[in-house]
């Protein structure tokens, strides 16, 4: 048979490269307690409430969601206090981050903008919509050169992504260079703020612009129900963008792409407070004696306000890709940084203080 007929970037596609799966250790390894600390879930599980409404919601599986998610649109848009006219949802904000390119930039004419590394999926689907994703690199210290990101941004620029807490570093910009980057930009450019982690800040107020957005009609904010609501397997995302753009949205995404299961799981989840505080409170406090503890062992860490920590192992003992694979034997899942062009240094995402426990245990032995 002559090949598949195939558009030339889909043949050339570089994938997503997403973290390993406790199936494919238990199965390679034949571990039966694995502990995953590679995706930035939520160390508490899934809200009880959540847990209830999916049974509750269970046997309306075969119906389809209401078009356009309106009580999930209306919920979220009282927990920031915007008008529902403002909310969009998408299946994970991967979804919503998708949809940007395909509105936002026009394929050989405009262009997006961000630091590298990024979140793999602003480049993953730049690549797939055929847009040109120009980018300069972060600090050493995995700060934001800002001159340099301005440098890249022209006329034809549509979208400028900044990912705050970022990703993979954990490092989150003071909210004053915010505000000075959205008065920099042409009004002809929308600055994406991708704020998935910006819950797990110290205080969000100094970080984040999602209390202000009347000030900066060119700012989007987008955020996601997978970390701090605890509902990664379920795929909800949302973004605050301006009316025009809410719009457009509505009109182009695949009807049903959130389901009526995640639908009413959020719904839920905004309700369930004292579940997000708990899990605020948690990650705050491991992420605390991670850094101490990863730091007694002579590891560099690099300050995260996010669900995870980014750090680099010392010189003088196993190179990252070693330490990962026996970490693996013992059943500890971290996120190698090969793919984000950092082969010394590894992610892990706050656990449990018991799960903490037991990765630094293993690393003492293994350093
Ligand atoms: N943005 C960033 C920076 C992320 O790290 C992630 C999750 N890994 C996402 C967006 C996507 O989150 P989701 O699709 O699960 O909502």
């Amino acid at each position: 048979m002559s090949p598949i007929p195939m558009r030339s970037l889909v043949r050339g596609f570089k994938p997503y490269t997403a973290g390993l799966s406790i199936d494919e250790i238990r199965e390679k390894y034949g571990i039966e307690r694995v502990i995953k600390l590679a995706s930035n879930e939520n160390p508490l599980g899934t809200s009880p409430l959540v847990q209830h409404t999916l049974e509750t919601h269970v046997g309306l599986a075969f119906r389809y969601p209401q078009a356009g998610n309106p009580r999930l649109v209306k919920a979220i848009a009282a927990h920031h206090g915007v008008s529902p006219s403002r909310v969009i949802v998408g299946d994970g904000s991967d979804e919503v981050i998708d949809l940007l390119f395909r509105i936002c930039v026009e394929p050989g004419v405009n262009n997006a903008v961000a630091f590298m590394p990024c979140f793999g999926i602003y480049t993953t689907q730049a690549a797939l919509c055929g847009v040109e994703l120009r980018q300069t690199p972060v600090n050493a210290d995995f700060s934001f050169p800002w001159d340099n990101l301005l440098k890249l941004v022209d006329d034809k620029t549509s979208l400028v992504f900044v990912t705050t807490p970022d990703n993979p570093s954990g490092y989150t910009p003071p909210v004053a260079e915010l505000e000075t980057l959205a008065k920099a930009l042409p009004d002809t450019c929308l600055l994406v703020l991708d704020e998935a982690y910006m819950d797990f800040t110290d205080d969000e107020a100094d970080y984040s612009l999602a209390k202000r957005l009347d000030e900066f009609p060119n700012v989007i904010i987008s955020r996601t129900f997978s970390k701090s609501f605890g509902m990664a397997g379920l795929r909800l995302g949302y973004a605050i963008v301006p009316e025009e753009l809410a719009d457009h949205y509505w009109r182009v995404r695949l009807p049903f792409s959130v389901n009526l299961m995640a639908e009413e799981a959020g719904i839920a989840a905004l309700q369930d407070v004292a579940f997000h505080d708990e899990t605020v409170r948690v990650v705050r406090e491991g992420r605390a004696w991670l850094t101490g503890e990863l730091t007694k062992l002579g590891c560099r860490v690099f300050p995260s306000q996010s669900n995870f920590l980014m750090f680099e192992l010392p010189a003088d003992g196993p190179n990252a890709a070693s330490l990962f694979e026996d970490l693996l034997r013992r059943g500890i899942i971290l996120r190698p940084l090969t793919s984000y062009g950092l082969p010394r240094n590894l992610r892990v995402s706050v656990g449990t203080a018991e799960e903490n426990t037991m990765l630094i245990n293993a690393m003492r032995e293994l350093l």
